[in-house]
């Protein structure tokens, strides 16, 4: 079912749960935790891609209203001509995934290391129900609705409903806080030869609150995304000179490429990327010159900042990423802890996988690593799992026709997949063993269950209480 608002979406979920079909919300479909997945034969598939519209962009009063299904790009390209934009602006995946996926998955990137993730930046929802019923949270909530300007009034209710994967009803509308487009931005890349240094480097720049985008690439995965075509390299250059917003930071761009050459970062090593951004160039100057200092001290080498100038220039650029350049499918994992417990987090993984090494050279199974800051409390650490295996619909639909015809599909890899299964169960363990949260959580990571007892028993009751028949995205969370 495809319907395009809230009403719509209201009377199909009622034309299917009172005939005993669960309904499965969908947004753009590019999460990887079975979401989605149907649990059982009798459900459907509710595709919110028929919400596409930017219901009211209020400059005056800083919020944006939009319908679940807009995407993240739609709405950064709505913003940007009014000088405004969202404080968490989008995934890397904005191109197609949606306002309402991110809001009920944890989404994180673009801003993340100053404001959150999309969840800590709503302001009210429009959720429809098993039963049909439409309700509001926030402050159009109230009998006689007022302008959004406030997430709480009482209880927060906008957050019962955020990260919940779908489970307590279907978002239809979302109100998000605005914030006047930083006047001034800038980068810095730093390399290490290890991940324990490069993460005390993110924790240390995070803490300090001076930036808007801190993450860690390795090695493969730089490798990977900067291995291009003279062309592409070109088009990223006119990305750069076009987002460098005046001909002295174009010059500084320009100058930053001609001394990262094609090979923007080294061969080996752990690559820390900084966006600082602010109302002044001087302010934007201090943060990079304190975030410098950090990392001097710490051992890091600083290198030409292409990789966060192209990431930021080419913003929303399509969605090639489904796969890797080689044709392989990939799957991520991820888990959020305290800055203080990064090596816990990084070291138990090496250890978890370093029985399996030849296991998975056997099988041409790789996996890379992407850590970013999550405000200036949390560390986050991305696991990804890479396979060579035959492409599901998603992988063929997705990408871009002309790139996706360049690259050859494996054929079926049972055997990968399993070891990539097995592995993905353990690292989930051993991330629940330590108490760490994950975004993202699906049917995938256990909730619920992970849960102390009054709370779980909490949200048991709320879930029978919205969904009584249990019809709602069964087993999402666990529920
Ligand atoms: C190339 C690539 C890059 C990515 N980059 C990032 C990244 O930078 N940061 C990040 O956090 N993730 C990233 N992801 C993962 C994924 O894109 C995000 O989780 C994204 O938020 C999913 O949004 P979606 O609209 O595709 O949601 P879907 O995958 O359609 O759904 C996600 C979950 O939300 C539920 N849902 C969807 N819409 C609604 C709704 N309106 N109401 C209630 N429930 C709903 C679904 O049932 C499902 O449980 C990436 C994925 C890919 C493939």
């Amino acid at each position: 079912m495809r319907p395009a608002d809230s009403r719509g979406v209201a009377a199909a979920i009622l034309a299917a749960t009172s005939r005993g079909y669960a309904i499965l919300p969908r947004g753009g479909g590019l999460s990887y935790t079975a979401g989605y997945t149907p649990p059982t034969g009798n459900a459907i598939t509710l595709d919110l891609g028929g919400l596409n519209r930017i219901l009211t962009i209020a400059a005056d009063d800083l919020y944006v209203t939009a319908q679940a299904g807009v995407t993240w790009k739609q709405l950064h390209e709505a913003l940007a001509p009014l000088a405004l934009r969202l404080p968490f602006f989008g995934t890397f995946s904005g191109a197609g995934a949606t306002i309402g996926g991110g809001l009920s998955h944890g989404a994180l990137f673009f801003g993340s290391a100053r404001y959150g993730s999309a969840a800590e930046n709503a302001l009210g929802l429009e959720v429809a129900l098993a039963d049909g019923t439409l309700l509001r949270t926030g402050l159009g909530a109230l009998a006689r609705p007022a302008k959004p300007v406030l997430r709480t009034f009482g209880p927060d209710l906008t957050g019962l409903l955020t990260h919940d994967g779908g489970a307590f009803g279907v978002k239809t509308e979302a109100t998000l806080r605005v914030i006047p487009t930083p006047a001034h931005t800038d980068y810095l890349s730093f390399v290490f030869a290890d991940l324990p240094a490069a993460a005390a480097a993110l924790s240390a720049i995070a803490r300090e609150d001076l930036a808007e985008d801190i993450y860690i690439l390795d090695a493969a995965s730089v490798a990977a995304a900067t291995r291009v075509s003279p062309a592409d390299m070109a088009r990223s250059l006119r990305s750069v000179l076009r987002a460098a917003g005046g001909p002295l930071q174009a010059a500084r761009a320009l100058a930053s490429f001609v001394r990262g050459g094609t090979r923007p970062v080294p061969d080996e090593g752990w690559t820390v990327h900084v966006v600082a951004a602010g109302r002044s160039a001087r302010a934007v100057a201090d943060d990079i010159a304190i975030a410098r200092r950090l990392v001097a001290k710490l051992g890091g080498t600083e290198i030409a900042p292409i990789v966060p100038r192209v990431a930021r220039a080419d913003l929303f650029a399509g969605l090639n990423g489904v796969l890797d350049r080689d044709g392989r499918r990939w799957a991520a994992l991820n888990a959020k802890v305290a800055h203080s417990d990064a090596r816990t987090v990084i070291d138990g993984f090496d250890r978890l996988l370093a029985p399996h090494a030849g296991a998975m050279a056997r099988h041409g199974v790789t996996v890379t690593r992407l850590c970013s800051a999550l405000g200036s409390l949390a560390f986050s650490f991305e696991c990804v799992f890479h396979w060579p295996d035959a492409w599901l619909p998603l992988h063929r639909e997705a990408p871009d026709p002309a790139w996706l015809a360049g690259l050859t599909e494996p054929p079926a890899n049972p055997a990968a997949r399993e070891l990539v299964a097995a592995l993905r169960a353990a690292t989930v363990a051993f991330f629940r063993d330590i108490g760490a949260a994950s975004n993202q959580i699906g049917r995938t990571y256990p909730y619920v269950d992970a849960l102390a007892p009054a709370t779980a028993t909490l949200l048991r009751q709320l879930k029978t209480q919205l969904d009584p028949k249990g019809l709602m995205n069964p087993g999402v969370l666990g529920l």
